[in-house]
């Protein structure tokens, strides 16, 4: 058998056992869905120490708390508004599982990307076939091995592997895919999905841009971006990736944030523990193509052997420079001037529409007029990131940043399937008479 054989034959079985699992009903009941997250949560207490990173623990935490907390109320029936026709009716919505979930992760925080769906696939009573990148191999293979240990493994099978794997994986029949990781990738998965009608979440990137107002606490908000940009070495997809400013606060911007990368990674960000790397060559040497043609006012430097690239800043970045092109998704901060909100407005609406849109300034109407004159997936002033630690907030893209949502109950939503329900009795045949035929002018009162 060839190795491609191979692969289509392995990806046939995990996803038939997770299908015959989940035909078998158990995955149904409430009290089986809370067991298998309560296991869930006892996998990233214990196994904190495999699981290397902090941020993710914690969201992941909140998350299984909540629909720990909240599933029953979740999955009741949600009565709707009735008609006249139906007042003596029973009519609500019925939340369902949807059947085989494909989740599919990025690299960038991988376990957060994937267990923050797996959470809402359990909750919804779903089969979930899980699928980490193969970049981030570690995790990858940690996974692999403990998530079994903890989770039901018919019902929940880890599936690892690079590229033809995923595409073998991709040719199964799924009822939901819910993918994270770039939008070149999130097209093959929606093309392959068309093939068996299947519908998708796609958590993607883009280029998120950062409007710095010349009215606002300039010291406070350059913190703030700095933090967001450079957690994780610039690769998190809600990062802003770009600043729009008036000309006039560009000097003051490159040295408040010049400031804060000293005091929160010392002068030598390459040696300091906190600062993190490029995370592959390939990667590493697109980030620094990025930097080229353009002035850099603050870092720069860089080293190939260890993926380190330095915090950088650059600064009257021509709009036509490769860097405005493209999402950084690495530790480069490019800063465009405009001549105000107008043309900050102008300009992110020239653009697809963004995963998230920064905005800092004193001013609430300046603040709502962004907010009512342009789109992204998700909005925020006077901070960076933090959206994401809100689950009642929708987390998810909008035009080329994605389609769908999750966290919190919106995971839930999204991988159920909202069934509408109506009991009518077989009584009070009168009123009906109307609908039949012969429509006579008689019945018709004509
Ligand atoms: P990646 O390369 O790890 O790919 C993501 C997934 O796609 C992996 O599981 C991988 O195995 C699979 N894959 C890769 N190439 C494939 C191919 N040719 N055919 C089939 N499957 C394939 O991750 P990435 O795409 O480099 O991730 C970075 C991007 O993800 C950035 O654009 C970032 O903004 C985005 N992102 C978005 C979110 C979000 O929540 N919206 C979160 C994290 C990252």
């Amino acid at each position: 058998m060839s190795s491609r054989e191979q692969q289509q034959q392995q990806a046939e079985v995990v996803v038939q056992r997770a299908r015959k699992a989940f035909q078998t009903g158990k995955s149904k009941p409430l009290e089986y869905r809370l067991h298998q997250l309560r296991s869930l949560q006892r996998f990233l207490k214990e196994r904190r120490q495999e699981i290397a990173d902090s941020v993710k623990k914690d969201l992941c935490k909140a998350e299984i708390s909540l629909a720990l907390e909240r599933l029953t109320t979740w999955a009741a029936p949600r009565p709707v508004e009735k008609n006249l026709l139906t007042v003596m009716d029973e009519v609500y919505v019925q939340p369902e599982p949807l059947g085989v979930v494909l989740v599919m992760g990025a690299w960038n925080y991988p376990w957060a990307v994937t267990l923050q769906p797996l959470v809402g696939a359990i909750a919804a009573g779903n089969a979930v076939v899980i699928k980490p990148s193969e970049v981030s191999f570690h995790s990858s293979k940690t996974m692999e091995e403990l998530l079994p240990l903890y989770l039901d493994k018919d019902l929940y099978p880890v599936y690892t592997g690079g590229v033809s794997e995923t595409q073998e994986l991709l040719k199964q029949r799924f009822d939901h895919i819910f993918y994270t990781g770039s939008g070149s990738v999130g097209r093959l998965v929606m093309e392959a999905a068309s093939r068996h009608l299947t519908p998708v979440t796609l958590e993607l990137g883009g280029k998120s841009p950062c409007y710095v107002h010349k009215d606002c606490d300039l010291k406070i908000a350059c913190r703030r971006i700095t933090w967001g940009k450079f957690l994780n070495c610039g690769q998190t997809c809600i990062a802003p990736d770009y600043i729009l400013c008036e000309p006039s606060i560009q000097d003051q911007l490159v040295e408040e944030m010049k400031k804060c990368l000293k005091e929160f990674y010392t002068d030598d960000p390459k040696t300091f523990e906190d600062y993190g790397r490029m995370v592959n060559q390939r990667h590493f040497r697109r980030v620094m193509a990025l930097i080229d043609g353009n002035t850099i006012a603050v870092g720069g430097d860089s080293d190939e052997s260890q993926c380190y690239i330095a915090p950088t800043i650059l600064r009257d970045v021509r709009v036509e420079s490769k860097v405005m092109q493209e999402e950084i998704f690495g530790p480069v901060l490019p800063i465009v001037t405009v001549s105000g909100v107008d043309e900050a407005i102008q300009f992110i609406n020239e653009k697809e529409k963004p995963l998230a849109l920064y905005v800092f300034s004193h001013d609430k109407k300046l603040i709502k007029r962004v907010i009512a004159e342009t789109s992204s997936g998700g909005v925020v002033a006077n901070d960076c990131l933090v959206q994401v630690t809100i689950c009642a907030l929708p987390f998810g893209g909008v035009g080329h940043s994605g389609m769908g949502r999750y966290h919190g109950q919106h995971s839930f939503d999204q991988l159920s399937h909202m069934r509408s329900c109506l009991i009518k009795k077989l009584g009070m045949e009168a009123l009906n008479g109307m609908r039949y035929p012969p429509h006579t002018a008689e019945k018709l009162g004509w």
